[in-house]
């Protein structure tokens, strides 16, 4: 038997959502896209949402619209996926990293402040694994400095610190819906922001430049097709009803993790902070201190070998060759950072998993530290 480390969780109801856009002559820029991001803006609770079509394109455009580039810094942390960074870069303007909080695994709000330059212009924090814990330090530290805040919501769809949405900590705040996230539209991402001149900045940019009431072939400045079709839309708009159930489904496998490794003095299992609600966006266990990274990676290899998936989520990005080439990041820049990223585990984790494989994932793996 094979356990997946993820897999979509899609009913009848978006087959029958996909085929019936198919059924109709709107693919694009249809009546899809308008009731997605007014689902969407509700579940958030903000004004305005905009489909792109990947959160990576989100957080580009968010740059593009903040008036973010060359010569600007924003502020992000090390431990996250690549494409927090990237879309800082693809605007020409500089990140720079703070390392994170050993416990939520965040950017460490304390030690923003001593990173701000004359030239920084915005924070990009990030809810990573979902965990929102922190979130509301990084908003004051920004609003103290008068900094824009672009919120990675893209593991959090559903989190919430002290009642407060993750996607609502920030000026802007991008979403994203690969297969792997908590919904998935294929591929797709949602710009979320109360401002409406960055909104329909954002309109603009994601369709060729196009402004709102000019023809369509008319182009008002430099734009991008960062479109999602009404068939991706569909899919999000059934997905995106099912997320407290997917919520539920998620922390259930969560709980049954919690339960069957707490005890395991090897291991760090990750808890839901007090203030926090999260939306389980994967189970990543970390390794105790004592491990090394080469014995990290032998017992990722060994569960694979077991035909278990298993992921190091993630690789600090500062490390990252393309990084170390172009600022000259080096071993020890972010230690916690490090520290964490030799010794984390992603397990399996999904909608569906049975509480059977949960327990088989759990067995093999203390089997497989027994060994080491
Ligand atoms: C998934 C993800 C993104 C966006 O990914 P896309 O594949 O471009 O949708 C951005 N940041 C983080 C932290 C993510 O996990």
């Amino acid at each position: 038997m094979r356990v997946y480390l993820s897999r979509p969780d899609i009913t009848e109801k978006e087959i029958e959502a996909v085929c019936a856009v198919l059924r109709t002559p709107n693919l694009s820029l249809g009546p899809k896209l308008v009731e997605f991001e007014d689902a969407f803006a509700k579940y958030i609770g903000l004004k305005r949402a905009v489909t792109v079509n990947s959160g990576t394109s989100g957080l580009f455009l968010c740059m593009l619209a903040l008036g973010i580039g060359q010569g600007d810094e924003v502020i992000t942390t090390p431990f996250t996926f690549i494409a927090s960074a990237t879309p800082v870069m693809m605007a020409g303007a500089r990140p720079v990293f703070v390392d994170i909080d050993p416990v939520s695994l965040n950017i460490d709000a304390a030690k923003i402040e001593s990173r701000i330059t004359d030239r920084t212009k915005a924070i990009l924090p990030v809810e990573v694994f979902g965990n929102p814990a922190g979130l509301d330090k990084v908003w004051e530290i920004a609003q103290k400095h008068n900094l824009m805040v672009v919120e990675d919501s893209c593991e959090a769809l559903g989190s919430a610190l002290n009642g407060k949405k993750a996607g609502t900590f920030g000026t802007m705040s991008v979403f994203g819906f690969y297969p792997n996230k908590q919904i998935t539209t294929g591929e797709g991402g949602m710009i979320l922001t109360d401002d409406d001149d960055l909104a329909d900045m954002c309109v603009s940019l994601r369709n060729q430049g196009r402004a709102k009431d000019s023809g369509w072939l008319s182009h008002e400045r430099l734009g991008y097709n960062f479109r999602l079709s009404d068939i991706n839309c569909a899919l999000g708009i059934v997905q995106l009803s099912r997320i407290e159930q997917f919520k539920a489904k998620r922390r259930q496998v969560a709980k049954w993790y919690q339960e069957m490794l707490a005890d395991d003095d090897r291991l760090i299992v990750p808890a839901e902070p007090d203030d926090c609600d999260i939306s389980w966006f994967v189970f990543v266990v970390r390794l105790a201190d004592s491990f090394t990274r080469r014995q990290r990676d032998r017992i990722l290899e060994a569960m694979r070998g077991q035909n278990i998936q298993v992921s190091n989520y993630f690789p600090p990005v500062h490390l990252q060759p393309f990084m170390v080439e172009r600022f000259g990041y080096k071993q020890g820049d972010f230690p916690v950072a490090e520290s964490v990223s030799k010794s984390t585990i992603a397990l399996p984790f999904y909608n569906n998993l049975t509480y059977d494989e949960v327990a088989i994932v759990c067995k093999t793996l203390k089997e497989i530290l027994d060994k080491n």
